[in-house]
């Protein structure tokens, strides 16, 4: 199944599409800590525990990101304890990165549609999706 249906579905289940809400009912826990300059997140499952891994340094936006491609690991690679989504994940060919990165921005652009006379990275801005990330949509 494609990442955008994926994503639909899940919004549909859980009747929101906050990553964090999301993980909240499906019993993810999400860690913020200190990850250093270079990594954002990661994803781990410990003991059938399954664990979103944050960096508190990041802004708001950066943030919620990585929590949407986190999610889309437990979601999609659930047994698999996921490299760190590092700064230069754009230039990533990695599989399981490229359909995190796809899924998550999915997730938050949820329901919506571009308005009439918006571009792509107005549209992408407004669902709160980083311009690093916009040509994975
Ligand atoms: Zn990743």
């Amino acid at each position: 199944m494609k990442e955008r249906e994926k994503a639909r579905e899940l919004i549909l289940t859980h009747g929101t599409n906050s990553p964090f809400e999301i993980a909240a009912q499906k019993n993810i826990v999400v860690l913020y800590e200190d990850l250093g300059k270079n990594i954002w997140g990661y994803f781990t499952c410990t003991n059938r525990i399954p664990c979103i891994h944050i960096n508190n340094r990041l802004n708001y936006m950066r943030a919620l990101f990585t929590g949407a491609h986190e999610l889309a690991h437990g979601i999609l690679h659930p047994s698999i304890n996921t490299p760190f989504l590092r700064r230069n994940t754009l230039f990533s060919v990695d599989k399981l990165e490229r359909q995190a990165n796809r899924f998550a921005i999915h997730l938050l652009i949820g329901l919506k549609e571009p308005e009439a006379g918006e571009t792509r990275q107005q549209f992408l801005f407004r669902c709160g999706i980083p311009e690093l990330f916009h040509d994975f949509y």
